[in-house]
C-alpha cells in the first residue's frame, strides 16, 4: 500500500503506528507550568502555551467516581508535572496508586494513550 501526494518529508506517520509511543504536553512560557490539552494555563491563565513531548513516564495518581466503562482509565502523573487520563494496560489486581509506569501507545484521533506497568508483576500470592 503507498501513500503518494500527501507525503511531506518525513514527518508523516500512519494514525495506527503504536510502537510510535509519543505524548505532547503544554508547557506554559510564562510560569513554566505544564498542563494537557488546555486553551487555558490552570495557574496564571496565560494562552501562551508551547507543546513539548514528555519522556512518557509516570506514576498512577488517585482517582474518585469511575463508572464502569471507565475501569481501566486512570489518572497519570507523568514526570513532567501534568495528569493525564490513560488506559493503563496490565493486570487489574496491580494497577493502584503510586505504580509506575511508563507510555506504551499514543493517544491518536481521539483515544486515550496507553500506560504499562514499569515493574514485573509477581502474580503469586492470589491462590
Ligand atoms: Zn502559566
Amino acid at each position: 500500500m503507498f501513500h503518494t501526494g500527501l507525503r511531506s518529508g518525513t514527518a508523516v506517520r500512519t494514525e495506527e503506528q503504536a510502537d510510535e509511543a509519543e505524548l505532547y504536553f503544554q508547557r506554559c512560557r510564562w510560569c513554566r507550568n505544564t498542563t494537557f490539552q488546555r486553551l487555558l494555563c490552570p495557574t496564571c491563565g496565560s494562552t501562551d502555551l508551547v507543546p513539548e513531548l514528555s519522556e512518557g513516564e509516570g506514576v498512577i495518581s488517585v482517582r474518585r467516581g469511575t463508572t464502569a466503562a471507565e475501569a481501566d482509565l486512570w489518572p497519570v502523573h507523568m514526570a513532567e508535572g501534568f495528569v493525564v487520563r490513560c488506559r493503563v494496560d496490565g493486570p487489574l489486581h496491580a494497577v493502584r496508586p503510586g505504580v509506575r509506569v511508563k507510555l506504551a501507545g499514543a493517544g491518536s484521533s481521539g483515544r486515550r494513550p496507553v500506560v504499562r506497568l514499569c515493574e514485573e508483576v509477581p502474580l503469586d500470592g492470589w491462590i
